[in-house]
């Protein structure tokens, strides 16, 4: 068993796009074990995204992503990293494949609708950067 952090950006919430992304999960079997909305600071956005401080985009993105609400999701199931990771599509939505979340719903490769971590080590930090222990469920009534 696997867990991923995944956002939905602010432009998704702004856009009221948190339904038809949180289907997409849910139809892919993907498991919602923890949920809520945030509105990051500024420094708090830079302290998540730190791992790319030194690049061109650094600004503009932690200026995005603390520039509104956001939802914030721990999933599990085997292998989700790479299973939510095909879900979300290429970081550019031009890239993407058809069906994935960003082709459906980006409008620019900053504003693009969901991250989700990229390895073990990131999950582990992402997840506890925003969840405490008493936050996140331990099964799903679903699946008893
Ligand atoms: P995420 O980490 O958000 O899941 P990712 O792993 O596909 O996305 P990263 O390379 O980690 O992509 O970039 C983090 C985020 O920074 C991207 O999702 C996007 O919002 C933004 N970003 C990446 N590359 C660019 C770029 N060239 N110009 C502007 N913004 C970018
Ligand atoms: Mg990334």
């Amino acid at each position: 068993m696997q867990r991923t952090l995944s956002i939905i950006k602010p432009d998704g919430v702004s856009r009221n796009i948190i339904g038809a992304v949180v289907q997409k999960l849910e139809k892919s079997g993907l498991n919602i074990i923890a949920m809520k909305m945030i509105h990051m600071t500024r420094k708090q956005a830079e302290g998540f995204y730190v791992v790319h401080k030194e690049r061109p985009f650094f600004a503009s993105l932690t200026e995005f992503m603390s520039s509104g609400p956001a939802l914030v999701m721990v999933l599990e199931g085997e292998n989700v990293i790479t299973r939510y990771r095909d879900l979300m599509g290429a970081t550019n939505y031009k890239d993407a494949a058809e069906g994935t979340i960003r082709r459906e719903f980006a409008t620019d490769i900053e504003k693009n609708v969901v991250h989700g971590s990229d390895s073990t080590e990131s999950a582990a930090f992402e997840i506890g950067y925003f969840f405490n222990s008493f936050e996140i469920v331990k099964y799903r009534l679903s699946e008893k």
